[in-house]
């Protein structure tokens, strides 16, 4: 899996992703990424990527021009992603699409800044919008590295535990995860459920299904509709 990563501050990266299994998954050549610095193709020596809105209004647009020269750049862009609050908000069965056949894969993210980019570029480049939730962040560099970290945790072997570390998880079981309980079995007079602690395969199972449809039915029953 490969991406290439479109953004005017190549210092955030990798940022988060250089840590715990996904950035083991980094050093033993899983996924790798290459952050083209959008400013290498300012128009002017001042390093300008971005000019005012037509028709109006505050806030600044990433241009064309720039953004064009810099997407050009990239030999193999494979699937390009704006993120936007405007796309469709990512999921768990989304991020398993990306992730699928993973091993020839290549994206190619761009990191919106300012008011976001002109609309010619996404149209020309036929991109792809993605959002990470309702609400505004002042740039896609979070974003993009949600993205990333959501799908290369699904590549085979990035998790320790098998098949089951990744399908015994919220959303993945149809629902939200039951609650999770380690050492010690007592702790400030607080026990541990005993079902956890009687060994019995079939009960723990039924006490999990059972916590997991209740938890979600009172906090996500949107989840149970999609079922
Ligand atoms: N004017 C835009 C918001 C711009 S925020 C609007 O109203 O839709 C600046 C940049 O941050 C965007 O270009 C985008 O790349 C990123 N961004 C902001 N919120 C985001 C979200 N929820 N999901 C993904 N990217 C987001």
């Amino acid at each position: 899996m490969h991406f290439n990563i479109l953004t005017i501050f190549p210092e955030m990266f990798p940022g988060t992703l250089a840590g715990g299994v996904v950035g083991r998954a980094l050093d033993r050549g899983v996924w790798s990424y290459k952050v083209i610095n959008i400013r290498d193709f300012a128009i002017n020596n001042y390093g300008s990527v971005d000019d005012e809105q037509f028709g109006g209004g505050v806030g600044m647009v990433m241009r064309p021009d720039v953004l064009g020269a810099a997407l050009d750049s990239i030999e193999n862009p494979g699937q390009i992603i704006y993120f936007s609050p405007r796309g469709p908000t990512l999921t768990q069965k989304m991020v398993r699409n990306f992730a699928e056949n993973s091993e020839n894969k290549t994206f190619t993210l761009l990191c919106g800044r300012y008011e976001g980019i002109d609309q010619r570029v996404i149209d020309m480049y036929n991109i792809m919008e993605l959002s990470i939730g309702d609400y505004i962040l002042s740039g896609g560099e979070i974003a993009a590295q949600v993205f990333v970290d959501s799908a290369v945790r699904l590549v085979d072997n990035v998790l320790g535990g098998g098949v089951d570390a990744t399908a015994n998880e919220s959303f993945e079981i149809g629902g939200l995860e039951w609650p999770l309980y380690t050492r010690p079995s007592v702790w400030r007079g607080q026990s541990v459920p005993e079902v956890l602690l009687s060994g019995h395969h079939g009960n723990i199972e039924r006490w999990r299904k059972e916590q997991s449809d209740a938890i979600t039915k009172e906090r996500r029953p949107d989840l149970l509709k999609e079922k």
